[in-house]
């Protein structure tokens, strides 16, 4: 039963065809009453056909969710980038495709954000309530994040079902509508230095070959004193970007936590394919299990949510859902089956962490 289904999916150009051709015979509301099918999905199916129509070959054998999905990106490009965003979507998962999607369309379309905007429904609902809502960059939902986890983390010790989203709307109603409210945004900044491999750390400054001098004290001055880390990286003999030092913007030792702190810092965001927790929300995931003798060290750590952390598989041999390996360029990525091409998140904060920025640098410099 489910495969057909599924099959009967496939031939997304198909479908689209025809649905606008019945829709042109029968009307939109005969349509709905004959096929079952919510007058929103034929609007949204017919929208698609106009489209793409002109791509049909190139939309032969993409399943018609995904078609769905290309037609409402296809919005922000230019028509003749079409193609391009279908090429994108070929072959990958529906949570993947809306990545790859958005990457394309930002390469290509380059779209300004809309100006920000609260949407406030027009009617309450049952309970008199109305949904409001807005959006916040990365940046300020990760600021958002810090500054509610102490309130969401006592709450959910005290109530244990409440699910974060629940703390959190008590959290943003009580920052929204009490009078009087201390607190200063907390920032805990670490420095990227993508610099040449010959420099060194000597006795807490950064010198250099050519005897240029970079005094910490500077950074100090600048307030930062015990707040975040300084992080040097360069690229090795093999071309490939490495961490070389790390330093506490700080009087304390540096902490057990920094092979982590660099392993998040790397890719900002869970390295499975299609996945979207934020590093701060992963855990540091070991590449070479701990029981096959892998390390606790920056480059045997990268960030995985908890449900990716748990689908990794952690025995190499036993092939199950795939696993997290260090391919292109150093960035880890899935490797469904041993010897397999490695695939690799597609949001954009995997290139924005230290590795994309050092690759950038010397791209600039060289
Ligand atoms: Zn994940």
């Amino acid at each position: 039963m489910f495969a057909e289904f599924a099959a009967a999916h496939a031939p997304g150009m198909a479908i689209l065809e025809d649905c606008a051709r019945l829709v042109r015979q029968l009307g939109e509301p005969e349509l709905a009453a004959q096929s079952g099918l919510p007058e929103t999905t034929i609007r949204a199916f017919v929208a698609a056909h106009k489209q793409l129509q002109p791509f049909a070959e190139l939309a032969t054998g993409i399943p018609v969710d995904i078609l769905i999905l290309v037609s409402r990106w296809s919005k922000k490009v230019q028509p003749d980038l079409i193609p391009a965003l279908l090429e994108a979507v070929r072959g990958v998962s529906h949570s993947e495709a809306e990545d790859h999607l958005r990457a394309a369309a930002r390469e290509f379309g380059k779209p300004r954000p809309p100006r920000g905007t609260v949407g406030v429904a027009k009617r309450p609902d049952f309970w008199g309530r109305r949904r409001v809502t807005f959006h916040l960059t990365d940046a300020e939902f990760a600021q958002v994040r810090a500054e509610s986890q102490p309130f969401i983390d006592a709450a959910r010790a005290k109530d244990e079902s409440l699910t974060y989203g629940q703390a959190l709307d008590v959290w943003f109603k009580r920052q929204l509508l009490s009078p009087a409210r201390a607190g200063k945004p907390t920032y805990k900044p670490v420095l990227l230095l993508p610099v040449d491999s010959s420099l060194i750390w000597d006795r807490g400054s950064l010198v250099t070959a050519d005897g240029a001098r970079v005094n910490p004290q500077e950074l100090l001055d600048a307030q930062l004193d015990d707040t975040g880390w300084a992080l040097q990286t360069a690229l090795d003999a093999d071309g490939v970007a490495q961490v070389v030092t790390v330093a506490a913007i700080q009087n304390t030792r540096f902490s057990s936590g920094v092979h982590r702190m660099i392993a998040a810092l790397e890719t900002l965001v869970c390295a499975w394919p299609g996945c979207h927790h934020v590093a701060a929300e992963c855990q540091a995931h070991h590449i070479e299990a701990v029981r096959n003798g892998g390390m606790t060290a920056w480059d045997n750590l990268t960030p995985l949510c908890a449900v990716h952390n748990g689908m990794n598989d952690d025995i190499p041999e036993r092939v199950k859902n795939g696993r997290i390996i260090r391919g292109n360029g150093g960035y880890p990525g899935l490797q469904r089956r041993p010897g397999d091409p490695v695939r690799y998140s597609a949001n954009d904060l995997l290139t924005s962490g230290w590795r994309g920025l050092t690759y950038d640098h010397y791209a600039r410099a060289h």
